[in-house]
């Protein structure tokens, strides 16, 4: 069962379309120049919607600003979404031209004691209400707890289509197990809502991917959730973008949507010169990524004869190198078929100009 689709601006999701990727601006965003410029950041990195604090009057000022900054310079597909808590229904109520400049509210019942007001203004906007319950701030049986909240938004006339519900954990077992609990009354109670996904305060470096990609993972795969985001904590000096770049991975991952060519490539071992391998991927990869429209590509590249031909013939375009006691001939695979074989100091060069000339042909 799926829910049914949700407009927000002019992107659409739930109702079984691909899953949109969201991202949260960090700058103060009553900082125009540079939450415009982070939004642009963000959306160039592949975040379709992108979520900012409206948390004192002088954001809420600066909302339909960045709006308008934003059109300008031709990013008018960006869908803005405004995050409140505690005093959300004051600024929504005080500033109609933030009312109507953003796409989406976000609305934590738990830090929002005028949960019904909030709701209403949406209704007279036309606009779409994100409620979401996180553990951090929620006490108590969270599934119960969003679908009553769901249940009290539609008797107050917000339209089905018009609501995301969110369950946030920082928990990746909680949070699994109460994404699977509420798909299951969804569907008991024939009422499905479209859901936004992403394990929340994930920690920084290895352990947010890692934790937010299984997590994450393991709910997409059952095909819960519509929406996505990775909440990491950017390392010193790190992008924001990052966020975005993992969210893509975990898409990519189980064949959700293609943002890329797809590299197969071995780890390495002592069958294979390490450094001369490791260049070699680097190098293939980094050339594939100048083919933008090549987003479905799978090419491979192994490290000896163990595993080579099997992945090799799996790929578009592969090459599989020779072990360092194998003859010093590395093999070129074109659709599962051996096409080439190169030998001396101009492998990679000869492999490239393969690649460069198969790509502009396909
Ligand atoms: S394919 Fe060969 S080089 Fe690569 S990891 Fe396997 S055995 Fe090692």
């Amino acid at each position: 069962m799926k829910s049914e689709i949700v407009k927000i601006g002019k992107v659409q999701i739930g109702g079984g379309l691909p899953v949109v990727i969201q991202s949260m601006t960090d700058t103060h965003t009553s900082d125009i120049g540079a939450t415009v410029q982070q939004c642009i950041e963000l959306y160039d990195a592949g975040a379709e919607m992108v979520r900012m604090t409206i948390n004192d009057e002088a954001s809420a000022k600066a909302v339909p600003e960045i709006r308008k900054i934003l059109d300008a310079k031709g990013y008018n597909d960006i869908a803005l979404i405004g995050d409140f808590h505690f005093n959300g229904h004051i600024l929504l109520n005080k500033y109609p031209l933030l009312t109507k400049s953003i796409d989406k509210y976000r609305i934590n019942p738990a830090n929002e004691k005028s949960f019904e007001e909030f709701i209403r203004i949406a209704i007279e906007n036309d606009k779409v209400v994100r409620i979401g319950l996180n553990k951090g701030s929620f006490d108590g049986d969270i599934v119960k707890a969003i679908l009553q909240y769901a249940e009290k938004a539609e008797k107050t006339g917000l339209k089905r289509n018009k609501i995301v519900l969110s369950l946030k954990s920082s928990d990746a077992v909680d949070f699994i197990k109460d994404h699977e609990r509420l798909s299951e009354e969804m569907k008991k109670n024939k009422k499905i809502y479209a859901l936004h996904i992403g394990l929340t305060e994930a920690g920084t470096g290895i352990q947010g991917i890692v934790s937010s990609s299984v997590a994450t993972g393991i709910l997409l795969q059952k095909g819960i959730g519509d929406t996505i985001r990775v909440s990491i904590t950017p390392g010193k000096n790190e992008s924001r973008t990052k966020e975005v770049e993992v969210c893509k991975n975990i898409l990519q991952t189980l064949g959700l949507r293609n943002f890329g060519p797809h590299i197969t490539s071995c780890p390495g071992c002592g069958r294979t010169n390490k450094k001369y391998f490791q260049e070699m991927v680097e190098k293939i990869n980094d050339h594939a990524k100048k083919y933008k429209n090549a987003k479905d590509l799978h090419l491979a590249v192994m490290g000896c004869v163990v595993n080579g031909p099997g992945e090799c013939k799996k790929a578009d375009i592969a090459i599989m190198l020779p072990g360092d006691q194998e003859k010093q001939t590395a093999q070129v695979y074109i659709k599962g078929k051996l096409t080439n074989s190169l030998n001396g100091k101009n492998i990679l060069k000869e492999f490239l100009e393969i690649l460069d000339k198969t790509l502009q042909i396909r």
